[in-house]
């Protein structure tokens, strides 16, 4: 490097840090877990994206989303939601040195609005669901203001992708892939980047909770349906229809179809607290429940990986309000 640039950088490190992003999100730590796999005649490794600086796995698209939106030219970004796309937003706002507005509907907790302005977001209270709250986003764009989708975008499905570089990364090949299913971004990621990796043949666990399983209803339907109400309290699983894209893949033998309980979700969480000291939310609980609980599905696989999403919008306090 000329030592004149060297000079530019150390006078200003901001400079340094543009130049050398090229990722917002970490590479997680693939761990095996002996004791979820006690029982079962498997491996089971955890990818640990509950460690993400925005304590989910959304940081890997919507990081990657909107890098390449900057490079498009977008200067601001809008975003709808009261949870984990909403902070993850704030936070590559934040790196990216972009204005983010995160659009929240009604419910949304005070501490969720409290963590999306601490990223330096402007926090806006509109609409009593997601589509409402969506729709009063959409009417805030323009040209180089851009709408970053929790879910339903390639780009965010690509940054997702990077899960599955990272576990070949560590010479892992599994046969199973353990997810939680919202709007599907991240299924739809992992089947990407498991394609890319000539992995194709590997399955995945799409799990859902009863009362956000818009995936499973779809299925069931032949036909891709749009859930009433979310009544699940994995409300980070609560896209009340999945991405079209998602839909698609129904007849892919690969992918498994599996609703679990809010009960067993929250059990799962309280028993991963105990056993790997992580609080996760719900939503994540949801993945790591089949392994609990032995499901059958697991029977026939060897070398299991699950993804262990994360979630900020659990606290102690709440695990104590559930008496199952
Ligand atoms: C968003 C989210 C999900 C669901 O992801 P989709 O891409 O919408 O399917 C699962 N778990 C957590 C913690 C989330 O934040």
């Amino acid at each position: 490097m000329p030592n004149d640039i060297l000079c530019d950088i150390v006078k200003n490190p901001n400079e340094f840090q543009k130049t050398m992003l090229t990722k917002l999100h970490i590479n997680t730590p693939l761990i095996e877990s002996l004791i979820l796999g006690e029982g079962l005649n498997a491996k089971v490794w955890l990818k640990m994206d509950t460690l993400q600086p925005s304590g989910s796995f959304k940081i890997r698209g919507i990081g990657h989303a909107m890098m390449h939106y900057v490079n498009e030219g977008a200067t601001e970004f809008v975003a709808a939601s009261g949870g984990n796309a909403g902070l993850a937003t704030a936070y590559a706002g934040r790196r990216l040195n972009k204005p983010v507005t995160v659009v929240v509907p009604t419910t949304t907790k005070p501490i969720a609005k409290e963590l999306i302005e601490r990223e330096g977001a402007k926090v806006i209270v509109n609409g009593d669901n997601f589509l409402a709250s969506h729709d009063f986003a959409i009417k805030l764009c323009g040209d180089k203001k851009r709408y970053i989708h929790p879910f339903d975008d390639p780009l965010i499905w690509h940054g997702h992708s990077s899960i599955i570089d990272e576990i070949t990364k560590e010479g892992i090949t599994p046969d199973l892939i353990i997810v939680s299913v919202g709007g599907g971004g991240l299924l739809l990621g992992i089947e990407k980047g498991l394609k890319r990796h000539k992995l194709s043949n590997a399955s995945i666990l799409a799990v859902e909770t009863k009362g956000a399983d818009s995936f499973n209803k779809s299925i069931i339907a032949n036909e891709l349906i749009e859930l009433d109400r979310i009544t699940s309290i994995a409300t980070s699983l609560g896209a009340k229809k999945v991405s079209k894209a998602l839909y698609e893949l129904k007849n892919n033998k690969n992918i498994i179809s599996h609703v679990v309980s809010d009960k067993s979700a929250v059990k799962a969480v309280e028993k991963f607290l105990h056993d790997h000291r992580q609080l996760v939310e719900p939503a994540c609980g949801a993945s790591l429940a089949p392994v609990y609980e032995k499901s059958d599905e697991l029977n026939q696989f060897k070398e299991i990986v699950v993804i262990v999403c994360g979630g900020v919008g659990f606290t102690l306090e709440n695990l104590s309000d559930f008496n199952f």
